[in-house]
């Protein structure tokens, strides 16, 4: 998505070779034209799979998810990573090792908001090693619902999560694609 590689080029830091800053537009201070173009584009991708749901992870999947489940006329879910005293009933759980913090926790939601036999559209800000996508696809598999498509805003393509999850043969569109990053700058895929 052409602007989305505007953007990422104007404001994205690589902070490594492994780490990508885009707290500009994404996930910190967020650029509300650029998700609701993201939203419209993954709605246009995953329509005709019959989405009943749209699941993300707290909290910086968040901005993409709202506006894609908005341009879908589906409820979003979110997905948390730190339970609370108020979180109660039927819990799925399951547990995720974070790419960025270097720590595990554990990914939950009430099943309730996850009703068996429904599609769901799991959509992220980042794919690197595939972690929180195969956390979210066991979540779903718990709750008797089935993922039918994964969107996600920048893949890592040098990182083995977008292999990991063409191994299991579910749609997945990513809107950006990087080949590799570092000090020189970002390159992309087509
Ligand atoms: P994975 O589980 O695929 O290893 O990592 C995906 C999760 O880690 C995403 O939910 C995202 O929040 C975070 N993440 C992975 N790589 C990056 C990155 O380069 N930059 C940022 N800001 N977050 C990342």
């Amino acid at each position: 998505m052409k602007e989305l590689i505007e953007a990422i080029l104007t404001h994205g830091k690589a902070i490594n070779e492994d780490v990508l800053l885009v707290d500009s537009f994404l996930n910190h201070q967020v650029d509300p034209l650029l998700m609701h173009h993201i939203g419209e584009t993954f709605a246009a991708f995953f329509r005709k799979k019959e989405i009943d749901r749209v699941l993300t992870i707290e909290s910086s999947g968040i901005a993409p998810a709202a506006f894609t489940a908005y341009s879908l006329g589906v409820p979003l879910v979110i997905m948390k990573k730190q339970t609370s005293r108020i979180m109660t009933g039927d819990l799925i759980q399951t547990t995720v090792r974070s790419f960025t913090k270097g720590t595990e926790y554990q990914l939950t939601v009430k099943r309730e908001f996850l009703p068996a036999g429904e599609r769901v559209l799991f959509i992220d800000d980042f794919l690197a090693s595939g972690e929180a996508a195969f956390g979210a696809i066991e979540l779903v598999k718990e709750a008797g619902a089935t993922v039918n498509g994964i969107g996600i805003v920048i893949e890592k393509s040098f990182q083995s999560g977008r292999k990991r999850l063409d191994a299991l043969n579910i749609p997945v569109l990513s809107l950006a694609r990087i080949r590799a990053m570092g000090p020189e700058g970002i390159e992309f895929l087509e």
